[in-house]
């Protein structure tokens, strides 16, 4: 099945990515999001992301100019979502607001129209029951920074059909993406089964005390190669709120006091990463690492560890 008509539901973080990605690509994307204000918030998300597409993967003027082309912005859902052929849903990690969408669309999409999740907790059989085409749904999860990282996990649940599985897979490498293919569900697809225990072990290095954020970091960097994937700096990408709700449900002490750390230290205070250019590390107008932030070098009482 031909998937040229992509629309977005929500323009966040991942969505506004996800949005732009396929654009770049050459799809016909409707971005969808609630209101006016979170459009016009959209909008300058979309000409970061287009900044950084300039700056990380060398695109010229012309291909972000092409993009913008193929890209359209509505606060309308069941307009967005009528000529779909794949929708796409990045709206928060809220079952209960994913099941209101779910409901509110599922008689407005074209009968062969393919409906996927990009939930990185929710597995899609806890959703399925509200889409009204069970065979036609899985998840389809990005990782953050998709135009560096390029690489989606393709993840179905029991009834997805085969035609869907084919078609979602298909449709990633004309997304300019690489499909990581799960069999079956996985809580943290695979990507976080491999990097969640990562990034925790960072947490509970820093949070006892053994050593410092530039330390546990600069190791990590030492071991991979690459200082994108060091614990510190892979929190501030995915972002404090995000990194909040994971540990925050874990209920070992480390990983409260973690969380305990970023809500009083980091989220309260408006440094959630990358995003606001200060989490753990301060970042320049272009993205760019400028060093440590205050908050990292803070020396904490770890007497009780
Ligand atoms: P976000 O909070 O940045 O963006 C959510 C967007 O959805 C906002 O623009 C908001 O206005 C909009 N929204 C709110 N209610 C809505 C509704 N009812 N309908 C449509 N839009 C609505 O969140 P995010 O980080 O982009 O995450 C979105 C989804 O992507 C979540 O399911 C999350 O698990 C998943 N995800 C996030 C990451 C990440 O690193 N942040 C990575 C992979 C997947």
């Amino acid at each position: 099945m031909a998937i040229n008509n992509v629309t977005v539901l929500g323009a966040g973080n991942l969505g506004a990515q996800i949005a732009f990605r396929a654009a770049y690509f050459g799809k016909n994307v409707t971005s969808y999001d609630i209101n006016e204000e979170a459009l016009a918030a959209a909008k300058g998300r979309f000409e970061m992301i287009a900044e950084n597409y300039k700056r990380d993967v060398e695109a010229t003027d012309e291909q972000v100019a092409a993009a913008f082309e193929h890209l359209t912005q509505s606060s309308d859902l069941l307009a967005a979502v009528a000529d779909a052929d794949l929708v796409i849903e990045a709206i928060p990690e809220v079952l209960e607001l994913k099941q209101k969408t779910f409901t509110q669309i599922k008689d407005v999409l074209k009968p062969e129209a393919i409906l996927v999740s990009n939930s990185s907790t929710l597995p899609p059989s806890v959703m399925v029951e509200f889409t009204g085409r069970p065979e036609k749904f899985m998840n389809f999860h990005f990782a953050n920074d998709i135009h560096v990282m390029n690489i989606v996990e393709v993840m179905p649940h029991k009834g997805t059909s085969k035609e869907t599985y084919d078609a979602v897979a298909g449709f990633a490498p004309e997304m300019g993406m690489r499909p990581i293919l799960l069999k079956k569900e996985q809580p943290g697809y695979i990507i976080n089964t491999l990097l969640v225990p990562w990034l925790e072990a960072g947490a509970e290095l820093w949070v006892k005390g053994i050593a410092d954020v530039a330390t546990i970091d600069g190791t990590a960097a030492g071991i991979t190669n690459s200082p994108r994937f060091a614990p510190f700096r892979t929190y501030d990408i995915v972002g404090a709120g995000v990194a909040y709700a994971v540990s925050s449900m874990n209920p070992d002490p480390v990983m409260q006091e973690f969380a305990r750390r970023l809500k009083e230290d980091f989220i309260d205070k408006g440094k959630l990463g990358v995003e606001t250019k200060e989490g753990f590390y301060v970042y320049g107008d272009d993205g760019e690492v400028l060093g440590l932030s205050e908050q990292a070098k803070h020396e904490y009482d770890t007497s009780m560890f």
